[in-house]
């Protein structure tokens, strides 16, 4: 029996390369008001908006700007697959461990670089965008799970799954990954730039193939 039952991953800058944050990617690309975003982010970190109400604030201004949904996938050109990716999704699968992603990034990405994530992921934590037949935005979930609430859906998976936190493993390359690094029985930061997330770690991979994560979870 392999000693981790479960392996979760970030989205930005872990499973997706040359990104830090989509958000900022989009926002970029659709040139919204740089001041609008900063209060309402000041907001958040002060505690007079939720996660949720900040997501849901700054998904509107995309859409005030009548963004579509090829503008989205227009403004992820630069981005790709990280390398080794699709093998690692793979190899851990076939050794029966259960997948799952817990990010505060967009479903637009996922879908763009890993057209059927519902089906190799158990469990999908991020903010989704639905688009209608035009292009539009339609609705949006914006997901509660990032920041430091990114170890509480950890929790709520091994909890349904009767998972123990020791035999789960999670993957992520930035500060808001510090607390779910340090809960999760073996925390591993990829693609890593921030010293504070490399001591969370337990295991720190220099390389920029996930594959490298493979022989610390299946040995
Ligand atoms: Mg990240």
């Amino acid at each position: 029996m392999p000693k981790y039952k479960l392996v979760c991953f970030d989205v930005d800058g872990t499973l997706i390369d040359n990104v830090r944050f989509s958000w900022q990617v989009f926002h970029d690309y659709f040139q919204t008001d740089k001041h609008r975003r900063e209060d309402a982010k000041n907001n958040f970190l002060k505690g007079k908006i939720s996660y949720l109400q900040w997501a849901e604030h700054d998904i509107n201004m995309w859409r005030e700007k009548g963004a579509k949904k090829q503008d989205f996938l227009k403004a992820l050109e630069s981005l790709s697959l990280m390398d080794g990716a699709m093998e690692t999704l793979q190899e851990l699968k076939k050794n029966g461990l259960k997948l799952a992603i817990i990010s505060g990034s967009l479903n637009v990405l996922l879908e763009k670089f890993i057209p059927d994530y519902n089906d190799i992921f158990d469990d999908v934590f991020l903010s989704k965008i639905y688009f209608d037949k035009e292009g539009n935005i339609e609705k949006i979930e914006a997901t509660e799970y990032d920041m430091k609430k990114k170890a509480k859906a950890l929790k709520l998976i091994a909890k349904r799954e009767k998972i123990k936190l020791k035999e789960c493993v999670f993957i992520g390359d930035y500060l808001n990954d510090i607390k779910i690094l340090k809960i999760a029985g073996l925390g591993i930061a990829f693609n890593c730039k921030e010293d504070k997330v490399k001591k969370a770690a337990d295991v720190v991979i220099e390389k920029k193939d996930l594959r490298e994560v493979l022989g610390y979870i299946l040995k």
